[in-house]
């Protein structure tokens, strides 16, 4: 695999020989339930790189139905078919799998996302770098966490944010889209546990008109909350610039930001001050850097981080946190902390609202297949 040439330089040649896909399912710890669903379990793709030198990478994202742009079994085929069209191509070229996979679809990005993944685990691991290494560097040795809080009753949701807050956590997540009322209270009721020691975050995932929004956004003011995130559906950018005019709170887009052009037309519009970022959403590890740094220049912060899923698409985008300077404070990527299992070797060292940057090769985990085996999806259901 290393071959040194009459120059001394290191010579690496690859391909992609095969690829493995894994859907898996596993349970939540608990239920959870936001203004689109209610989830006790979630549905995720796990994928493994191999190459003709028997290296491999690992990637993974963590569909959520109506959150996602495609459905579950969607994604799946889409891996599968861009899997077929990998196959022996050289996987440090990742730009150019990227290009290859976007002449195939035009957009599939969680699809793209789980392969680009592993193509970047699978470099770090043949270069001996971890992927943040591979992005330039980082910039943080540790990374604060935010905790999330569902559509509970005002005491079930203040009793779930003092138990965030006894973890460590200086920043929360709170699930609206009950209703202008019940909202206000499951706010209120938060910030009264938690005094001034967190910092609080609204979600409405496009539940409200706009006319409810402002009413909400309004409302909720007094209780000190730091953003209110895609408060109407996600193609009504006019909406959310008028929500953003009338409510004093910054406002976030989510599932607004898909692929880059999403993110110009947010910015064009003034529809946001913030938007969210996932790897998984936005294609992958490289675009979501890119758009990172394209919301910067554009004078908006940037928030990280899927809430439900596995520990290999939590490394990633680790690994974006650490290494881009426009991501806020709270990250978002604690889906370990939710599950019951995960897939991997090692668990993540999840504690005190805080996770620390890994430095082993690539995204700096190993997959467990005594774990894949054990939450495979059924396989009528493949
Ligand atoms: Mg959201």
């Amino acid at each position: 695999m290393h071959l040194l040439d009459s120059g001394f330089r290191i010579i690496i040649s690859l391909k992609i020989s095969s690829i493995d896909i894994f859907p898996l399912s596993i349970p939540l710890k608990g239920s959870f339930r936001n203004a689109r669903l209610a989830k006790t379990c979630q549905e995720s793709i796990v994928l493994k790189v191999h190459t003709d030198e028997g290296t491999e990478g690992v990637g993974n994202v963590d569909p959520d139905p109506g959150y996602s742009e495609e459905s579950f079994s969607e994604i799946l085929a889409a891996i599968r078919q861009l899997a077929q069209n990998v196959i022996g191509i050289d996987p440090l070229n990742i730009l150019a799998a990227l290009d290859r996979m976007d002449r195939i679809f035009p957009g599939k990005l969680d699809a793209k996302a789980a392969i680009e993944m592993a193509l970047f685990d699978l470099k770090g691991k043949v270069l001996g770098v971890p992927v943040h290494s591979l992005l330039g560097g980082y910039l943080r040795e540790e990374i604060t966490l935010n905790g999330w809080i569902g559509m509970l009753s005002p005491d079930e949701a203040a009793r779930e944010a003092v138990s965030w807050l006894e973890g460590g956590f200086r920043s929360a997540k709170i699930k609206v889209g009950s209703g202008v009322g019940p909202d206000r209270d499951r706010v209120q009721a938060v910030r009264e546990a938690v005094g001034k020691k967190m910092v609080l975050r609204v979600d409405a995932n496009e539940a409200y008109t706009v006319d409810d929004a402002i009413r909400l956004g309004r409302a909720i003011t007094p209780f000190d909350v730091s953003l209110f995130e895609q408060p109407v559906q996600r193609r009504d950018l006019a909406g959310m610039a008028k929500v953003r005019k009338a409510v004093e709170i910054p406002i976030m887009a989510d599932e607004s930001i898909v692929g880059p052009q999403t993110l110009i037309e947010v910015i064009k519009k003034e529809a946001a001050g913030i938007v969210k970022v996932k790897v998984m959403k936005q294609g992958g590890i490289h675009r979501t850097v890119q758009m990172i740094e394209t919301a910067e220049a554009a004078g908006i912060s940037c928030v990280i981080g899927h809430g439900f899923g596995l520990a290999i698409d939590t490394l990633a985008e680790i690994h974006v946190a650490a290494s881009c300077r426009n991501v806020l404070e709270g990250c978002e990527f604690v889906g370990p902390l939710k599950m019951e299992g995960d897939v991997v070797k090692k668990p993540l060292w999840m504690e005190g609202g805080k996770v620390k940057v890994p430095h082993d090769p690539g995204l700096g985990s190993e997959i467990d297949e005594e774990k894949i085996r054990k939450w495979s999806l059924d396989q009528e259901k493949r």
